[in-house]
């Protein structure tokens, strides 16, 4: 969808580097996507348990000109995120995966005082600050560590077999000691078994 047909779209750079500084105080719009591993996300990494291979977030972003009655179009921004990483399962104390998709809108304003004074409402636009140097990558940071969950956890009863072991062998050492001890047949294996 172009909503913007009159201003030239840029792509975006994919090197995660780059990222960090994005001239917005130009007429014209962004579109762009890419995969960022942990290495390219050192707050987020900070978090991890452990690194799997398939760890690390696509990205998707788009910038563009929302028009408001009476005022100037100001610029708003999507961004898609979905991808998994490694948590400590406060359950089991584990690494646990957890998954994040978000899609989050921003508007752009142009100063620290706007954007603070800007109300939250239902979550529903996120303010930012206008920037000829943009950080996208710190802003694609804050939006994973704000979805991440609060107290980490594997599905229920999906918590790792190691961390609960001790309490699988205590299970089935109650069980030897339930058996009926009058079974003739256990009592005649035992015989057997001291002969
Ligand atoms: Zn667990």
């Amino acid at each position: 969808m172009n909503r913007n047909p009159v201003l030239p779209s840029l792509t975006l750079p994919t090197e995660p580097k780059a990222l960090r500084s994005i001239d917005l105080m130009v007429s014209q719009t962004y579109t762009g996507h890419g995969f960022l591993a942990l290495d390219a996300l050192p707050r987020v990494a900070l978090e991890a348990a452990t690194r799997s291979p398939d760890d690390g977030f696509d990205w998707a972003v788009e910038t563009f000109f929302d028009g408001i009655v009476g005022g100037e179009p100001r610029l708003k921004m999507n961004l898609n995120l979905k991808g998994q990483m490694h948590l400590i399962c406060q359950r089991c104390m584990q690494p646990c995966l957890v998954e994040v998709e978000e899609s989050p809108q921003f508007v752009f304003l142009a100063n620290e005082a706007l954007a603070d004074a800007f109300p939250m409402e239902d979550d529903a636009l996120e303010p930012l600050v206008m920037d000829s140097q943009f950080d996208l990558l710190g802003t694609i940071e804050d939006e994973i560590l704000l979805s991440l969950p609060l107290i980490p956890k594997h599905p229920e009863g999906a918590c790792e077999p190691a961390a609960l072991r001790s309490g699988a062998d205590d299970s089935m050492n109650q069980d030897e000691t339930t058996k009926k001890p009058d079974n003739p047949f256990n009592i005649l294996k035992n015989m057997k078994k001291k002969e």
